[in-house]
């Protein structure tokens, strides 16, 4: 046994039976949770016998599927810290991942070995195995000959469980280092807030290299021996079909945009369900809405990040607020604080979010000085995103720092924008960026994707706009766009947005304002 904080013990303590479904396909394929323990045993041998050692890293960049979720749970087993890596990286993205984090092995999609042998002797990697949809591979050759029992390695609370990489959308990609006790009390806490139970069978169509679908979705399944439904990708068709015989879906905003475009999304199709999650970036009050007039669910919105995992969530009983993500969940403390200062705001103020709790990760991999940037004295992670808690205690959040506007010496927070302009007729959807300006420093932009049929220009939405947004607020220039640039997590890539438009007006001085005067409510 691994001792009291290791996750795998809380894991296996959940587990009603080693013949309860782990997880099942739409195909019809089942894997019970004693395959789950079986297998990982296998592939826990096999890391060990490669030479992995406790702390040691294992890489794995393979598609998604229940092989790869037995590889994370073989990593815990060994005493190695889990490394997933979106498979779309390429072999020179993957150089700069396995160069930083320099793991013992890499596990990676047969079809990529030849491609990520350079990368991988280039950092100095002895082993590289592989594994495909399917569970074949060296992985599954080297498994065959392995037990099926394996006495997991001792880890504390305190050790890693997970080096993630955050999503990096201005410079370097910075490896969150995650221990055990941060996603265990995470799971933990979810269990609880969400209700999560044995009988659940929670729809997974979100990818596995990326905190909602690993730790999130993957670890509350795990803690409370639900089942998932596990999906390949998301597929409109395939998810509605699966409503029938789900309880929970967690899904990032664009989901539920997508499933509402569908005439099959209906209260019918959706009466097996209890609960929608959604997360991972703002979800429009305008589709939480019309999501609970087609379907009588409100979704709950919750905030989390790669570096805390879930910080807030809307409560599950009681009122699933439009706009807001909701109180901090037990144990997580918020507060807000100016910018500059660093002094904590009254309730109903802007600031920066920051985050104290068992679930804030242990600092950037291999970067204490920007690990010791981002913290306070007595704890504190500075989030680096904006927001505010209501009187009531539930966090709205207004965008991140990085991506706050300064125009003409005032603060214009892009998500109050994009509010305004959602609610013009005929706009489809929206993003608010700030680009540079001779005069200005920075001037406010909008970029729009119209709803089919749609005609509106610059000037309709000016127009739209004078009642409810002041001035300065108001698009300086507006750009009608067929899609908006996101990342994988369907959040807007407002950095390649910004580079984009830069010279929208002739580029002003390229220097961005500093931050002046009070924020704007
Ligand atoms: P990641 O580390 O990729 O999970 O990205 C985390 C960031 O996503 C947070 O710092 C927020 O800026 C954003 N985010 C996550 N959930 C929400 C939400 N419910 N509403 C608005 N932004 C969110």
């Amino acid at each position: 046994m691994g001792g009291a904080n290791h996750l795998v013990d809380q894991i296996r303590a959940a587990i009603p039976s080693p013949a309860k479904t782990f997880a099942e396909t739409p195909a019809g394929t089942r894997f019970s949770y004693g395959d789950l323990f079986g297998l990982s045993a296998r592939y826990a041998h096999v890391l060990v016998d490669l030479g992995l050692r406790p702390g040691d890293r294992v890489a794995m960049q393979v598609q998604k599927s229940i092989p790869a979720l037995v590889l994370y749970l073989a990593t815990l087993r060994a005493g190695g810290v889990f490394l997933p890596l979106n498979p779309a990286y390429t072999a020179q993205e993957m150089g700069y991942f396995l160069g930083d984090a320099a793991p013992h092995v890499l596990v990676c999609d047969p079809g990529a070995a030849t491609d990520l042998a350079e990368a991988a002797a280039a950092a100095g990697i002895g082993h590289v195995e592989t594994l495909d949809q399917e569970g074949r591979g060296t992985m599954a050759d080297r498994a065959a000959a392995a037990e099926t029992e394996f006495i997991d390695l001792p880890r504390s609370g305190d050790d890693l469980a997970a080096l993630l990489y955050t999503s990096g959308t201005t410079g370097r990609s910075k490896g969150a280092m995650l221990s055990h006790e941060n996603l265990a009390s995470n799971a933990r806490a979810l269990v609880e807030a969400w209700r999560f139970g044995a009988d659940d069978v929670l729809l997974h169509a979100l990818p596995i290299f990326h905190t909602h679908g690993l730790f999130v979705a993957t670890n509350v399944a795990l803690f409370c021996g639900a089942s998932l439904l596990y999906l390949p990708r998301f597929d409109v068709d395939a998810v509605i079909g699966g409503l029938a015989r789900a309880t929970v879906m967690m899904g990032v905003p664009t989901f539920y945009v997508r499933l509402l475009a569908s005439a099959a999304l209906t209260r019918k199709s959706t009466a097996h369900m209890r609960l929608f999650i959604s997360g991972s970036a703002p979800l429009p009050a305008a589709v939480h809405r019309e999501f609970e007039a087609r379907t009588g669910h409100a979704i709950l919105e919750r905030y989390g990040m790669t570096e805390t995992s879930m910080n807030t969530s809307n409560p599950y009983d009681g009122e699933r607020r439009p706009g807001t993500v909701g109180p901090p969940l037990p144990g997580v403390d918020i507060r807000i604080t100016e910018l500059g200062s660093g002094a904590t705001l009254a309730r109903g103020a802007v600031g920066m979010i920051e985050i104290k709790g068992p679930n804030v990760f242990a600092g950037y991999w291999r970067m204490a000085e920007k690990t010791a940037q981002e913290f306070r004295g007595d704890g504190y992670f500075i989030t680096g995103d904006m927001g505010r808690i209501d009187p009531d205690g539930y966090v709205s959040i207004v965008g991140r720092e990085k991506d706050l506007i300064i125009t003409g010496g005032l603060n214009v927070y892009p998500a109050e924008v994009e509010r305004e302009i959602d609610k013009i007729g005929g706009v489809g959807e929206c993003a608010v960026i700030g680009v540079p300006h001779a005069d200005l420093g920075e001037a406010v932009v909008a970029v729009l994707v119209l709803s089919p049929g749609a005609e509106l220009a610059a000037d309709d939405i000016g127009g739209a706009l004078a009642g409810s947004l002041a001035g300065f607020k108001r698009p300086k220039a507006v750009f009608f766009v067929d899609a908006l640039p996101r990342n994988a997590m369907g959040k807007i890539e407002k950095a390649r947005l910004r580079e984009i438009h830069r010279r929208a007006f002739g580029g002003g001085t390229g220097k961005r304002a500093t931050f002046k005067g009070p924020p704007t409510p």
